[in-house]
């Protein structure tokens, strides 16, 4: 099945990647393996229910959801949340100690967020030029970069309607 990429890169509510859950699910699986990794079971898993979930999921609402899946232990789930964060497949947001799935992962970015204060959603912005600057500016600052998510709070479109 063909995948059409072709989105408005414009606006804050239009995530690069799929929003089928099936379809973001086999993009991940070729990402990892690009990266010399492997989509265990439970790396999947916790993947499908942060796609599955409305809104930020919190590590014991995800291991409350694991349905008994392998040895469903709090380490297993910070492991396999380690690992997803690492390949850019997942963000977390430290202000609501939660987890999102990543809604660009077809390039390089650094995760910004737009946390409503008002319905607590968090919405990842398609944020290249702030990308690209942070980037440079933490470069000139002789600091090696490995990932950065930017919280910014306020409110959101449906919250302020
Ligand atoms: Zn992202
Ligand atoms: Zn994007
Ligand atoms: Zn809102």
């Amino acid at each position: 099945m063909a995948i059409s990429h072709s989105h408005d890169h414009g606006a804050a509510n239009t995530p690069c990647s799929p929003q089928d859950t099936e379809a973001f699910l086999q993009e991940a699986e070729a990402l990892v393996v690009r990266q010399g990794q492997r989509m265990t079971k439970i790396r999947r898993k916790v993947l499908r229910l942060l796609l599955d979930s409305d809104g930020p999921a919190k590590a014991y609402d995800l291991l409350a959801n694991l349905d008994g899946e392998g040895a469903a232990k709090p380490p297993t789930i910070y492991r396999a949340l380690d690992f997803l964060q690492d390949t850019g497949l997942v963000h977390k947001i430290e202000s609501l100690n939660a987890y999102v799935a990543c809604g660009h992962t077809s390039h390089s970015h650094s995760a910004v967020f737009l946390i409503c204060d008002t319905c607590k959603g968090a919405e990842e912005l398609h944020a290249t030029a702030t990308s690209a600057s942070l980037k440079a500016e933490t470069h000139a600052a002789g600091f090696h970069m490995t990932r950065a998510v930017v919280e910014v709070r306020g409110i959101c479109r449906n919250c302020a309607a």
